[in-house]
């Protein structure tokens, strides 16, 4: 946590003008994000006073800070014995340490110009592999549509193209028709949903006034036969999904189709493409993803700060690296939603200096 201290010039002297407590992270384990968002919170040629009890970080920190283009006051080899360490960084003129990061890679979207929104977190599934431990007894914690129609307006002020819409099972939340009226305004949106529960009754009403020409549904089927999608979501899942796939086709939507398993699980998936073909899903619009080992998930693909290109994701309470990563502590990018331009120039820093430090092997974790 970063503290203010009382407001003097300090500028260009060593008197802290913020202090944060790193506690035992290292920077592979969220204290690079942490501290980069700190060193936002101070202006040019001042002071952050950085506590750690992490030994590696007395090896990490200078060339974090060369990186970034800050100065390291206190050298780190005279920190000799046990910690906690106190070190002194002083935020370089320069601000950002270079431009945007280089997408010319892969399918990476450039940083900025897609953003996941996640609308609430409960939901009627409990699936094994839920990335963001959802299921009937998690707290919903939903977005305010206000909120929402916020972060889709500084997103397109900045250049958004694309939004998505997710959860938790977005058709639980009370108010979605307006979150998504609020949001297709500005930009493109896409709702991510199991197809469940919106097939009557007020759901039925919020699905049918999306805008067709803006609004875009993303389905999970995990497998052409029931066994493996059943085996993951639930007893039934498989039936009630192709029918949801059914009607918002029939209702005039883009429908794409998402299925998520396994390597190892892949023959149980079955011939899903001659089942998509039946349901004249574009093949443009078939999504097959691995697991992540996040959330609810006991295995599948490890996600960290320099294994995945970041897609910036808001929830209620924070902002996050990835939409797969909102149950880990150590990815989430800053403690409120908004302003945006505040969590993409924390992501744009973090990637500057990776990408300064030759760390360029991510790989883009698809969920769209
Ligand atoms: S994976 Fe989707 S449908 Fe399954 S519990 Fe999580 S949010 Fe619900």
């Amino acid at each position: 946590m970063t503290t203010d201290l009382p407001t003097v010039d300090r500028r260009h002297s060593s008197v802290p003008a913020a202090e944060f407590d790193g506690g035992d992270m290292d920077c592979g384990s969220g204290l690079l994000l942490a501290i980069t968002s700190a060193m936002r919170g101070v202006a040019d040629g001042e002071v952050l006073l950085l506590r750690t009890s992490e030994p590696s970080v007395l090896a990490d920190l200078p060339a974090w800070a060369r990186l970034a283009g800050h100065d390291l006051l206190n050298a780190t080899e005279q920190q000799a014995g046990r910690g906690p360490w106190s070190l002194m960084i002083r935020r370089g003129q320069s601000g950002r340490p270079s431009q945007q990061p280089d997408y010319s890679q892969g399918e990476a979207v450039p940083l900025g110009s897609r953003l996941w929104l996640y609308s609430n977190f409960h939901c009627n599934l409990a699936c094994s592999y839920c990335c963001a431990e959802s299921s009937p007894h998690a707290q919903a914690r939903l977005m305010p549509v206000a909120l929402a129609a916020a972060a889709a307006a500084e997103f397109v002020g900045q250049g958004g193209r694309e939004l998505l819409v997710t959860g938790g099972e977005p058709f639980l939340h009370p108010e979605l028709d307006a979150l998504v009226a609020g949001t297709s305004a500005f930009v493109p949106v896409t709702v991510l949903t199991n197809a469940m529960v919106f097939t009557r009754g007020r759901r039925r009403e919020m699905l049918e006034s999306f805008d067709r020409d803006t609004v875009t549904l993303q389905i999970s089927l995990d497998s052409a036969a029931p066994g493996l999608h059943d085996r993951q979501r639930g007893i039934g899942s498989h039936r009630k999904a192709i029918a949801g796939i059914r009607l918002a086709s029939d209702l005039g939507f883009r429908v794409r189709v998402t299925a998520t398993y396994l390597p190892e699980d892949a023959a149980d998936a079955g011939d899903l493409d001659r089942v998509l073909d039946e349901m004249n899903i574009a093949e443009d619009d078939r999504v097959i993803r691995p697991v992540a080992l996040e959330g609810s998930a006991a295995a599948g693909v490890a996600i960290s700060l320099d294994s995945v290109y970041p897609e910036p994701t808001l929830t209620v309470d924070g902002a996050w690296w990835h939409p797969v990563a909102v149950t880990n502590s150590r990815l989430k990018v800053a403690e409120a939603p908004l302003p945006l331009s505040h969590v993409l120039d924390v992501m744009r820093d973090v990637v500057a200096v990776q990408e300064a430090a030759g760390e360029q092997d991510r790989s883009v974790f698809r969920c769209t």
